[in-house]
């Protein structure tokens, strides 16, 4: 049963419900690892499906190009004044739909066409807006991209020193998808002080961490900071802007009327309830717990002779290369998804294969978190991991069968926000 209920969504439209309901049980059913996913609360559900989309109010707070905002406005305000104390910072837009139009905006903001940026490369770990070749972030400005350290899988501070010296990028980022480890935001500041760049931190993946006190903060050392508002922060699909004061006109420019037109409320009043969520102790607990928790899977499955980049982990995410394990990273992520461990594979850095087949998996743990599993459940969790890629190399598949039911067992004791079983 969905929570809330979607019973005017059945009787009218059984096509849709039955796929919701189906989508919600295969929620409920599997370890799900994907890093950038989590369960939202029942709350943040409500809120994103408010009536609240059926309005209109291009512009800002007290400063709008339609009538009728008495509500909006305080709703946007709320969550606006929530980001500010959440992450302590001076301004924040909550109004970007999502964390790929977000960064944008901060491109709108600071740089022309042709500027030079620099970012960490995509197969490394990087986004694909931080001027991967087939973004227009790769197409409209001049990359340049630095990777981690063959030896180390970490981010070699000294290229990226190298990099933005000769290269004098007036952009440089600091984040991305696949970075199992603490990000030296202070490093980063003091190379784009040196070569009189902006500093972006793209904190998407580690929100939740940085709001819980579970990762470092970049407040005080970037210029600009952009998230999604999905992923470990566990809030609805949207994102934010924060920055200083003095850069606050430029990037709400940028948001509106540069890149979009109406936000979108609900999401809006969403990020709100999850930002109000994010300022409970309760959610720092989950925070350490995420971090714990992917510390307790990284050493189990290290244990179990995986090959992880960098050797572990700082925060919530894990990557396997499986060079090695006789299977690539696409046909495992394969098996393992239909044995009930949804993942996804991934590049590792220094991949020889392609992107689209690539040598690794990824994982995260803040799903499994919101769930309420702890470090105990983390080594079955690898031995599943273990077993699978081995019978994916054999391609013997009623082990995967007999996995897939052993995770429905134990996923049926951690209760799912939004969604039960019909009792
Ligand atoms: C997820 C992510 C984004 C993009 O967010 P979307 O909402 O998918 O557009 C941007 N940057 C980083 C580092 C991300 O992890």
């Amino acid at each position: 049963m969905h929570d809330p209920a979607i019973a005017r969504l059945r009787d009218q439209d059984p096509a849709v419900a039955d796929l919701v309901e189906a989508e919600a049980r295969r929620q409920y059913e599997k370890v799900r690892l994907i890093a950038s996913e989590n369960y939202v609360s029942p709350a943040v559900l409500e809120a994103t499906g408010s009536v609240l989309t059926n309005k209109y109010s291009e512009g800002y707070t007290g400063r709008r190009y339609y009538e009728g905002q008495q509500y909006i406005d305080p709703i946007e305000l709320l969550a606006v004044e929530r980001a500010k104390r959440v992450f302590g910072v001076e301004h924040a837009n909550v109004q970007p739909y999502s964390g790929s139009p977000a960064n944008l905006a901060v491109y709108m903001a600071f740089l022309e066409p042709g500027d030079t940026v620099m970012g960490m490369s995509l197969p490394m770990g990087g986004h694909l807006t931080h001027g991967w070749s087939v973004s227009a972030t790769g197409k409209w400005f001049r990359p340049v991209r630095y990777g981690v350290r063959a030896d180390t899988g970490r981010i070699d501070l000294d290229e990226v020193r190298d990099l933005a010296r000769r290269e004098r990028p007036k952009l440089i980022w600091c984040g991305g998808t696949a970075i199992p480890r603490t990000i030296d935001f202070a490093a980063f500041a003091e190379i784009a002080r040196e070569v009189g760049a902006v500093l972006a931190a793209d904190i998407a993946h580690i929100a939740g961490l940085i709001a819980g006190g579970a990762h470092p903060s970049p407040v005080g050392h970037a210029d600009v900071i952009s998230t999604t508002t999905h992923k470990t922060l566990r809030g609805p699909r949207g994102a934010m802007i924060m920055t200083t004061e003095e850069h606050a006109k430029a990037v709400d420019k940028a948001v509106f009327p540069g890149l979009q037109g109406g936000p979108h409320n609900h999401t809006t009043a969403a990020i709100a309830v999850a930002l109000e969520e994010a300022a409970r102790p309760d959610f720092a607990d989950y925070a350490h717990q995420v971090v714990a928790n992917a510390r307790a899977l990284a050493a189990a499955l290290a244990e179990r002779g995986f090959d992880l980049v960098s050797g572990g982990t700082d925060n919530h995410l894990i990557l396997i290369d499986l060079t090695g394990r006789g299977v690539p990273g696409k046909p495992a992520a394969q098996a393992l998804d239909r044995a009930g461990i949804e993942l996804n594979y991934n590049t590792v850095p220094f991949d020889p294969r392609k992107p689209f087949d690539p040598s690794g998996l990824r994982l995260g743990t803040a799903a499994i978190t919101t769930r309420g599993l702890t470090e105990g459940e983390m080594p079955r969790i690898a031995a599943w991991i273990d077993e699978v890629v081995q019978a994916a190399a054999k391609q013997d598949d009623t082990a995967l069968d007999r996995v897939a039911g052993e995770v429905r067992e134990l996923m049926a004791a951690y209760p799912m926000p939004g969604w039960a079983p019909a009792p």
